[in-house]
């Protein structure tokens, strides 16, 4: 199995798509450029996301919603810098009718055109905006704390299995207030529970900070992100938080009567994360035998492989499966598995010889693996793999079948913590630092472009003069854009190293998905 994955030394994107391919997590649709079909794996892996976050989001006091996927142009058009940002990523509905003519190919009717076109939602403020308008009136209304599970469009030229295509499906949440202070507060708010589901549900570290003004969202007064650093040492935007001010309230004229009965438009607040998610979770996780999924988010946490040649070393092989199977489903449910059960899988490939069946498994990045022979049977034992530490390392032989229940559960949580502790030294590992631009260049060197190996590159340090000028020119000329302005960064001022002007702190480059 793993000779169908490309090392990742050898190409990181082509490991990438093997990975998707090879652990049934998507495709590209046949006929529908940019578009991806989600195969039953990946969206098992995108529910166990969207469980954890929605119980995240509904503890911090929000409700979900649903708003059409159309909006007329017009909404677009009343938030300039919105409408200026997305114009050239929209899809545009012209019409409302084909015509179906005998002997004639299948056509656009062109006597059903909208009167005015509408355009299917790369973002949803502008519908959302139009709707709080008829919702708040006074402070009594506010806050306004909605969330929406839904799928965007955004005609991207350059698309990769979830990391970036034209469609995809994300949550974004919507919320109005009644003050600055009381936006911006729900603004870092959320960014921090996208760094809680990122670090303790996926696993994978992320800097956490505001945007520069040149990458903010579109409407944005500012923008927070969370940042993840990949194996290859590229950086993936994995989660925004906008503080929108009052552009949105004052684009849809949004008033509330305050409790001088004063008039005053709302202040807002919009944040999401996509199935770009996985892409992320895939490329800091994995390695060159499959994916490998953190527990908490896993679809399958333990399949149970029995073993025997023939039908009586089969049968007591499967009655000890199907009990600890039992065991482990009768587990209490707790936090740490979102309050479900334990999942568990029972592989009955007898026809395909053991590593074979291993190796499916590993693929597909299952955490834990169960071995079941008549060996272990007349010892009452098991064999335990952990997926975290491919071969005889994360083997262990002779574990008690009775309590191998308890014994993998634990061994499930230790899995969790093992991979953010290795995300994150190896995250940390890559952190550096350039003082002159000779460093600079050094860490950014030309040839690792793209395509091939891009091992080595790293999240920089650098001091900045905070323009936009620079920061554009050191894109055009490194293909380094800057990441975010990390809060846990260091803030001591400096001199940038591109112009020589003064900096105020330093902020982090990288290359960037
Ligand atoms: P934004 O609305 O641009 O702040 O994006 C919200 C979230 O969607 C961010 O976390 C992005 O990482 C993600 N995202 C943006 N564009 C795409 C895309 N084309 N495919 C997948 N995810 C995306």
């Amino acid at each position: 199995m793993a000779e169908k994955i490309t090392p990742r030394a050898t190409n990181y994107s082509e490991w990438y798509l093997d990975i998707v391919k090879e652990a049934g997590l998507a495709q590209n649709a046949a006929g529908v450029k940019g578009c991806m079909v989600i195969r039953p794996t990946g969206y098992a892996l995108w529910e166990k996301m969207q469980r954890a976050l929605d119980r995240l989001f509904k503890d911090t006091g929000h409700v979900n919603a649903y708003f059409p996927l159309f909006i007329p142009m017009s909404y677009l058009a009343k938030e300039e810098e919105m409408a200026e940002g997305f114009a050239k990523e929209c899809a545009v509905v012209t019409h409302y009718r084909l015509k179906a003519e005998p002997g004639k190919p299948l056509h656009v009717d062109p006597t059903a055109e909208l009167e005015e076109p509408l355009i299917v939602r790369p973002t949803s403020e502008t519908i959302i905006w139009r709707t709080y308008k008829d919702w708040v009136q006074s402070y009594r209304d506010l806050p306004l704390l909605i969330n929406q599970w839904c799928n965007v469009v955004r005609w991207e030229m350059r698309t990769r299995l979830f990391l970036r295509t034209a469609e995809f499906l994300w949550q974004e949440g919507h919320t109005a207030h009644a003050s600055a202070a009381e936006a911006e507060e729900e603004t870092h708010k959320m960014v921090r529970v996208y760094q809680k589901f990122a670090e303790e549900w996926m696993a994978m570290p992320v800097l956490v900070g505001p945007k520069t003004d040149g990458q903010k969202f579109p409407g944005a007064v500012y923008t927070l992100c969370i940042e993840a650093m990949m194996q290859d040492g590229k950086a993936l935007q994995a989660g925004t938080s906008h503080f929108l001010g009052q552009n949105f309230a004052k684009a849809f004229d949004v008033t509330f009567k305050d409790k001088e009965n004063k008039e005053e438009f709302a202040w807002a607040t919009s944040w999401g994360v996509s199935t770009r998610l996985i892409g992320g979770l895939i490329m800091t996780h994995s390695d060159d035998n499959g994916l490998v999924v953190p527990p908490r988010l896993a679809p399958t946490h333990v399949v149970i492989v029995p073993l025997g040649k023939n039908d009586a070393e089969r049968g007591p092989s499967i009655a000890a499966a199907e009990k600890l199977a039992a065991e482990l489903r009768a587990l209490p449910r707790d936090e740490f598995f979102g309050y479900e059960p334990i999942s568990v899988k029972i592989d009955t490939m007898f026809d395909k010889q053991p590593g074979f069946r291993y190796a499916e498994h590993e693929v597909r990045g299952v955490p834990v693996r169960v071995e079941i022979g008549p060996k272990d049977i007349e010892k009452a034992a098991c064999a335990v793999a952990r997926r975290d530490v491919p071969g005889k390392e994360g083997k262990q032989f002779g574990v008690a079948l009775a309590t191998a229940a308890d014994h993998i559960a634990k061994l499930l949580r230790d899995i969790q913590q093992a991979l953010y502790d290795r995300a994150r030294a190896y995250r940390d590992g890559c952190i550096a630092t350039a003082n002159t631009l000779d460093e600079f260049k050094a860490l950014f060197p030309v040839e690792k472009e793209d395509g091939g190996t891009t091992a080595g590159l790293k999240f920089v340090y650098a001091h900045w003069d905070g323009t936009r000028e620079t920061e554009d020119r050191v894109q055009a000329e490194y293909k380094a854009t800057i990441r975010c302005l990390p809060f846990d960064g260091p803030v001591e001022a400096g001199t940038c190293i591109f112009t020589g002007k003064p900096s105020a702190r330093r902020v982090i480059f990288a290359r960037a998905y």
